[in-house]
């Protein structure tokens, strides 16, 4: 698909920076910056003609020979620039007047003001980039800490497009083979291709399932790991919050059942980033608001990747405490006994006889514990990293659920074989899956076949 118009964009935007960027692309984009473009004499300089991927010096002005900002023009042509169309970056300096001055210049000379993320679709329509590393892109501008960072540059890298091109290519030879062997069963036997299919089917189902279960940590190093702050009204878990950001974000008070909703804050540790969730005390009320406040907290703990439960140390366990352990069942996480510069009621030891989870004393007024709370916490998941350097982390919703779709259409195409059903029936569930995990390197599917059947297998000799 070949575009017609050019369009250009403010491409660094800080407001007080000391230089700007103005990205062009498209068939016009040297002639048209060659237009507004002038050396020191004032002579027009022609960009068409200046070799590619080089530096120009030289001044934006108006009609009227007003000089409009003293710039730097980097020129980068088709197709080695990021849209693979001819790209002018015009460095000018940083202010949105000067910016906007030059945009409007560049409008009235037939550029189009580009829409988000134009530039990228323009890299993935014209093939420079397929889906996944064209997604990958915002991530990686987006990216909230090293570790997300890391795994959204080797997206981009295409590590998720080698991968998904690999399983689509097995998936491909078997479905050439099939439509080659049904258009010509003479030369082409389908005995025991059911046996042959069934191992490949297991193979694919396993590469998906292994993809749909790692997009789990791939969630985690994107957004962080999702950690609920539980416990009974009045433990501290806002004071909690608030020591450990070393901030006053949560409100704090002793009249119990304060926390009336869930809030949300981000802490880095080390490398990973937790997303801090502080829930409403749990406990059994009689009032309607605050009760919807502990169903959110119950929310938040099924959505918990990991749990910090907090316990008073200054009031004897009550159900309520026993209920908030409950909570934590099947999820990761410690708890924390706060409140330990007061007068202690309750120990380690009588919490242990409860629960086996690792105990912290911990103090939210004076920070006591909190040094050894950051490192354990830090010790904890930089193991969980290490141990899953080497993984496909797919990180993108619309991705994961072209997963779950091709994992689908291979369970049905393994019932259907185990059925016994006719081999052409294979190739319409194999066809979805191909079809489903083409959906993340956004691929087209139907000329793919057609091309391999008659590449491979010569038909119609
Ligand atoms: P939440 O309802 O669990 O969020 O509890 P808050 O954080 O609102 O704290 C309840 C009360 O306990 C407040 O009066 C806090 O000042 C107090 N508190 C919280 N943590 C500590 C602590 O470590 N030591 C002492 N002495 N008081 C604390």
């Amino acid at each position: 698909m070949k575009y017609q118009d050019t369009i250009a964009a403010i491409a660094v935007s800080s407001k007080n920076g000391s230089i700007s960027v103005i990205r062009i692309s498209g068939e016009d984009s040297l002639k048209i910056v060659s237009e507004i473009f002038f050396d020191a004499q004032k002579k027009n300089i022609d960009l068409e003609n200046c070799p590619t991927h080089t530096i120009q010096y030289g001044f934006i002005q108006k009609e009227k020979e007003e000089i409009l900002d003293e710039v730097l023009i980097l020129i980068m042509k088709a197709p080695r620039s990021y849209t693979a169309e001819d790209v002018v970056e015009i460095q000018c300096h940083g202010g949105a007047f000067i910016c906007q001055q030059i945009l409007g210049l560049l409008v009235r000379k037939g550029v189009r003001i580009a829409e988000p993320g134009e530039f990228t679709k323009r890299a993935f329509l014209n093939g420079r980039l397929d889906l996944s590393q064209a997604e990958s892109v915002m991530d990686v501008i987006q990216s909230k800490s090293e570790a997300a960072l890391k795994n959204s540059l080797s997206q981009l890298k295409g590590t998720v497009k080698e991968k998904i091109v690999f399983l689509r290519e097995m998936m491909l030879q078997d479905l050439a083979f099939l439509e080659a062997a049904l258009d010509d069963p003479e030369h082409l036997s389908l005995e025991n291709f059911s046996s042959t299919m069934e191992e490949h089917a297991k193979k694919l189902q396993d590469e998906v399932n292994e993809l749909i279960k790692n997009s789990d940590n791939g969630r985690i190093i994107k957004e962080g790991v999702r950690t609920a702050i539980i416990g009974r009204p009045n433990v501290g878990k806002s004071s909690f919050l608030n020591c450990i950001l070393r901030d006053d974000r949560a409100i704090v008070t002793d009249i119990p059942g304060t926390t009336r909703d869930t809030l949300e804050e981000e802490l880095k540790i080390g490398e990973t980033l937790l997303q801090l969730i502080d829930t409403a005390g749990i406990r059994d009320t009689e009032d309607k608001i605050e009760s919807i406040g502990i169903e959110k907290a119950k929310k938040s703990v099924a959505d918990a990747d990991f749990i910090l439960a907090i316990v008073d140390s200054s009031r004897e366990l009550s159900e309520e405490d026993i209920h908030v352990f409950d909570l934590m069942e099947g999820k990761p996480g410690i708890i924390l006994l706060n409140k330990s510069d007061l007068a202690s009621v309750l120990t380690p030891e009588q919490i242990q006889k409860k629960t086996d989870r690792k105990v912290f004393l911990f103090s939210a007024a004076t920070g006591e514990g909190l040094k050894e709370l950051e490192a354990y916490l830090k010790e904890l998941f930089l193991f969980d990293k290490v141990s899953c350097q080497d993984e496909i982390y797919i990180t993108n919703i619309r991705q994961k659920q072209a997963l779950y779709e091709a994992a689908e259409s291979l369970t049905k195409l393994r019932e259907t074989i185990e059925a016994g059903m006719p081999e052409d029936l294979y190739s319409i569930d194999l066809y979805y899956a191909y079809e489903a995990l083409g959906k993340i390197i956004g691929e087209t599917v139907e000329d793919d076949i057609i091309d391999k059947i008659f590449r491979e297998f010569c038909m119609g000799k």
